[in-house]
């Protein structure tokens, strides 16, 4: 009896010294308690700082954080920049010119396939456990194909642009039509460098003239700004079958999340365990269309 009392004091008093630990350790890395899972979910930059140290980059955050236009990037398509070592993460937040996209598509270990007819390339990692999860969703009598084509998956920095514009365009006409908007506004916004360009529309988003495809939303949520898609990492692939819990859990199970809130078809290859990810910086939420993986900012 006496022994029993003895080992439950001690578990007490170790559990107290050790929780407080923790806590210590929290509160030094920036870290918090991750309830659900019992495993730490950690503040998005202090995974970025640990990233960026570990590669060994001098640019320690990624993203110029005074800068409106790459704070909004890097909350929105952050997630990008913790995948698992295996694969190289973007450099910088926003590619400013083709060559500068080129010149880091040169530097990946790719990996080109043909699927469901259309040719579809990644980061030889990223193709690897996209095969992988293909051939587990056959057993199951199930499919991951691409969406709209060898576009799906690689993507250079003049697709990005085309993306934009046929997207920024509509918006435009729209808005005129609407009155929210003079052909004079619309001149002078299309005659803007691409970055004051992206920086105007995001401000009049934030007025309420949304550009996305139907004018509901930001138009970052339907395609991404020029030299910013995570498609230009070949980290990204879109996916027909989106709304199949199961095939997203089977993706996921090979590294693939969706990691951009409200873009449904958008898999980014974090290459790491699901129960990880809060440790990485990301925070798992549930939208009307199910669960996406995104920056804990
Ligand atoms: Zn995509």
């Amino acid at each position: 009896m006496m022994k029993q009392w003895r080992a439950t004091i001690l578990a007490i008093i170790f559990s107290a010294v050790f929780s407080g630990a923790l806590n210590a350790h929290a509160a030094a890395t920036g870290s918090t308690d991750f309830k659900e899972t019992g495993k730490k979910l950690v503040k998005f930059h202090s995974a970025l700082e640990n990233v960026a140290a570990r590669r060994k980059m001098t640019n320690r955050t990624f993203c110029d954080q005074t800068d409106a236009i790459e704070r909004r990037i890097l909350s929105d398509y952050g997630a990008i920049f913790v995948v698992a070592e295996a694969v190289l993460p973007p450099p910088v937040c926003v590619f400013k010119t083709a060559s500068e996209v080129n010149q880091f598509q040169k530097t990946l270990k790719t990996a080109a396939e043909e699927i469901s007819g259309a040719k579809i390339e990644l980061q030889e990692a990223a193709m690897r456990s996209l095969l992988a999860a293909r051939e587990e969703a056959w057993l199951e009598n199930l499919d991951i194909t691409p969406r709209a084509g060898a576009e799906a998956g690689r993507r250079s920095y003049e697709d990005t642009l085309r993306l934009w514009n046929s997207r920024f365009f509509p918006a435009l006409k729209y808005w005129q039509t609407r009155g929210s908007l003079t052909v004079e506004d619309a001149d002078a916004i299309f005659k803007l460098p691409m970055r004051q360009q992206i920086a105007t529309v995001l401000e009049w988003e934030a007025q309420g003239m949304f550009f996305s495809s139907n004018f509901s939303k930001s138009i970052l949520y339907s395609v991404a700004a020029p030299g910013t898609s995570q498609h230009l990492a070949l980290l990204a692939f879109d996916v027909n079958e989106h709304d199949n819990e199961r095939v997203r859990e089977i993706l996921a199970r090979h590294g693939w999340f969706r990691t951009v809130r409200n873009d449904a078809p958008h898999f980014t290859f974090l290459g790491l365990p699901e129960e990880d990810l809060p440790a990485h910086g990301l925070q798992k939420i549930s939208a009307f269309n199910g669960e996406f993986w995104i920056p804990n900012l």
